[in-house]
């Protein structure tokens, strides 16, 4: 099987950022059928969501990847787990130790019961395009057909409806 290709957001706004983003890419590159092939830098920024909360750090990776969507984003979600990461609060976008995105996985369009692929967001936020965009700038949005870097460049113009909704510009 030739490997898939995964772009995965990550993002920290508790505890000591810097060593969850990292220990969160060891974690990726340790999983079984899983190699990180890039990193970007980290990136301080402003939350979005619920006010009064602690700036974050955000950066991407590129994963080769033999597992599944699904199989992934389970991998993910065991991995925030690790890293303590508490849904108990119920507050959509409150604060979190490690937070794992499914960007995009190679030029698939998934959208099933808890997995959704490109992440619906994904286009909307600079938080995930400054840094997805350091390490994939050529990766192609398969449902607006644009690279990371025009989504990056031009986000400020594109609609603000979340994809499958929103419409290429
Ligand atoms: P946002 O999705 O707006 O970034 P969030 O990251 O805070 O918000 P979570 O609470 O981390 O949202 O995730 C809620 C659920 O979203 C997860 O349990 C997961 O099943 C589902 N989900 C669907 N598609 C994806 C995806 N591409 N990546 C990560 N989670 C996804
Ligand atoms: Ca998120
Ligand atoms: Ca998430």
């Amino acid at each position: 099987m030739t490997p898939a290709t995964a772009y995965i957001g990550l993002g920290s706004n508790v505890g000591d950022r810097a060593a969850a983003i990292r220990s969160a890419v060891a974690a990726l590159d340790e999983l079984q059928g899983a190699k990180v092939l890039s990193v970007s830098d980290s990136i301080e920024t402003i939350p979005e969501g619920p006010t009064g909360q602690d700036r974050y750090l955000n950066a991407a990776v590129v994963l080769e990847c033999r597992l599944s969507p699904r199989q992934l984003l389970e991998a993910m979600l065991a991995i925030e787990a690790a890293h303590g990461r508490d849904r108990s609060t119920g507050k959509r976008w409150g604060p979190r130790r490690l937070d794992l995105d499914l960007l995009m996985y190679n030029d698939r369009i998934i959208d099933e019961p808890g997995l959704t692929v490109p992440h619906p967001r994904m286009h909307l936020r600079s938080f995930v395009l400054a840094p997805l965009a350091q390490v994939a700038p050529r990766a192609v949005h398969p449902g607006l057909d644009l690279t990371i870097e025009c989504l990056r460049d031009h986000l400020a113009a594109l609609p603000t409806a979340e994809y499958p909704q929103a419409e290429p510009c």
